[in-house]
């Protein structure tokens, strides 16, 4: 998996600051720009996120490149509906080299190994095959041969012969999110109950948001960060482990965190 914050709003937390504060003054906007120092941007991030005033966090978002997942990431991920994603197309895209994400319990027993890369290697040729005889039964169908034409009779072909991929199978997307939507994000994803996969996605997330905008991250990740678990008795009872990771991020960017 290859994770880049490939863009973000200018100056984010200045802006969110600038927001928050409008709430509460009289001054005009530009007058508040101006007067906002970057103590009172953290004074400020830090008071609205202990009251719980998340609004001024949506005027901020971040675009992360996700390269290398599993289908079966996407679909956990795109349940995040307060985001925006552009997803390379199956439909469009034919699958050229064999490209799939091998979870790390069956890397580890070379047994299952063999049979899930078998598995895989078989779907690629049925895909490839399915390609080839429904270019053929188009091509027939409607009668078309010159170069132009190859090509939209594989994106026809390719638009049936997907099915035959596993959901194991690679893609590579972009998603914007609003600095509150991540903030929720990572509260779900981050925790240990979340799958494997998009909990990886989610830790690297953080840590680029992190580098960025330290004041707004800096208390990001599960419930369990700052208080009791809050998943009662399906938690995973693996609080220490999980600070001790966001811990390890704080130090890697050079941040103590708001509530730390
Ligand atoms: C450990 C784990 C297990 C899961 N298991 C399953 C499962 O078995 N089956 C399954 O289907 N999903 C499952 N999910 C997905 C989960 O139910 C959510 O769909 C997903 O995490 C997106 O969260 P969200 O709705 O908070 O995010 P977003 O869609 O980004 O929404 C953000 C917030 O906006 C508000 N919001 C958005 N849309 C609405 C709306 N229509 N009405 C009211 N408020 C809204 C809510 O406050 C929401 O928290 C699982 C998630 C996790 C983390």
């Amino acid at each position: 998996m290859k994770v880049d914050l490939i863009s973000h709003t200018f100056n984010p937390e200045q802006l969110v600051a600038a927001a928050a504060r409008l709430c509460y003054s009289s001054s005009s906007i530009s007058e508040l720009r101006d007067k906002i120092k970057q103590k009172d941007v953290s004074a400020f991030i830090e008071m609205l996120i202990k009251m719980g005033h998340e609004s001024p966090l949506e005027h901020v978002t971040f675009t992360f490149g996700i390269e290398g997942v599993s289908r079966v990431l996407l679909a956990q991920l795109t349940r995040h509906r307060i985001a925006s994603y552009s997803v390379q197309s199956q439909r469009y895209v034919k699958n050229e080299a064999l490209s799939y994400v091998i979870p790390p319990e069956i890397e580890k027993l070379p047994e299952a190994k063999a049979e899930f890369v078998r598995a895989v290697e078989e779907s690629k040729k049925a895909y490839d095959k399915l390609t080839e005889i429904l270019k053929e039964e188009y091509k027939r169908r409607l009668g078309l041969c010159d170069e132009k034409d190859e090509s939209k009779l594989e994106k026809m072909a390719i638009e049936d012969a997907r099915y035959a991929l596993p959901s194991g199978w690679c893609t590579n997307l972009i998603c914007t999110f609003n600095a509150r939507s991540l903030l929720n994000f990572f509260s779900h994803r981050c925790c240990n109950r979340a799958q494997w996969e998009i909990r990886d996605l989610a830790w690297k997330m953080l840590e680029l948001s992190l580098k960025t905008a330290p004041c707004i991250f800096s208390h990001a990740g599960p419930g369990c960060l700052h208080k009791l678990c809050p998943e009662g008795r399906m938690s995973c009872k693996k609080v220490e482990e999980v600070r001790r990771r966001r811990k390890l991020i704080l130090d890697k960017v050079g941040e103590k965190g708001i509530f730390s």
